[in-house]
């Protein structure tokens, strides 16, 4: 013998005096509840461009790609599934954030439903390889401490920072690629300059 459900009846009373569960949205504006997971949105101000993020996106709707002298990071909103994987695993835990935005209604083509940022990168001085975004650099020296100073590009960008860097060229590393200063050889004056791990070594080898 089947009983009654009397949970989905139960349900059914409370609905009749309490009325639908359900929003009238989009006739009236709809607030989601404040865990709801919403569009990821980069924040230019907290993302250090570290690329973290872009690893961990089972979707593939989070990319990087280097140009020129900028990382450009983007999300595509149509490929996203907001499994929040991102936010969670964001190095600095705010650059990237899902929001409460779940109405996408648009007349534009798909691959309009992006955002993208950009974020300056830290040339090698010698051989003119990419070592790192110029934030992310700030961001591992700021929480080094004092040990900044173990590592002459660490601390060249810390003197920078406090403006009191001897090289006014490494604020602008397009300037210093422009102004062909990018060197080939190194000496043993290049291990206070700002370089790549390869070049460090062979810096320190050679002095
Ligand atoms: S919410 Fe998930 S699918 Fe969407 S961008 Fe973040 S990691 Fe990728
Ligand atoms: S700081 Fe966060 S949002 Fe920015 S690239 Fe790294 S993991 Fe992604």
């Amino acid at each position: 013998m089947r009983y009654p459900k009397l949970r989905e009846l139960r349900e059914a009373v409370k609905a009749l005096v309490k009325g639908p569960y359900t929003t009238k949205f989009p006739k009236e504006p709809h607030l989601p509840f404040q865990r709801f997971r919403g569009r990821p949105e980069f924040s230019s101000k907290d993302c250090i461009g570290c690329g973290a993020c872009v690893q961990v996106c089972p979707s593939g709707a989070l990319s990087m790609r280097d140009e020129g002298d900028n990382r450009i990071l983007q999300i595509r909103w149509d490929i996203c599934i907001f499994c929040g994987q991102c936010q969670a695993n964001c190095l600095t835990e705010k650059g990237i954030r899902l929001s409460q935005e779940f109405d996408f209604a648009t007349t534009d083509k798909r691959e309009e439903l992006k955002q993208e940022i950009e974020k300056p990168l830290v040339i090698c001085q010698c051989c003119g390889n990419i070592i790192a975004p110029y934030d992310q650099i700030l961001w591992v020296s700021e929480r080094l401490g004092p040990l900044t100073f173990s590592n002459p590009t660490l601390m060249l960008f810390y003197l920078q920072r406090q403006n009191l860097s001897l090289d006014e060229l490494t604020k602008d590393m397009s300037r210093y690629i422009k102004a062909g200063k990018v060197k080939k050889e190194l000496l043993r004056v290049d291990r206070i300059r700002i370089l790549c791990p390869r070049c460090r070594r062979e810096a320190v080898l050679k002095s």
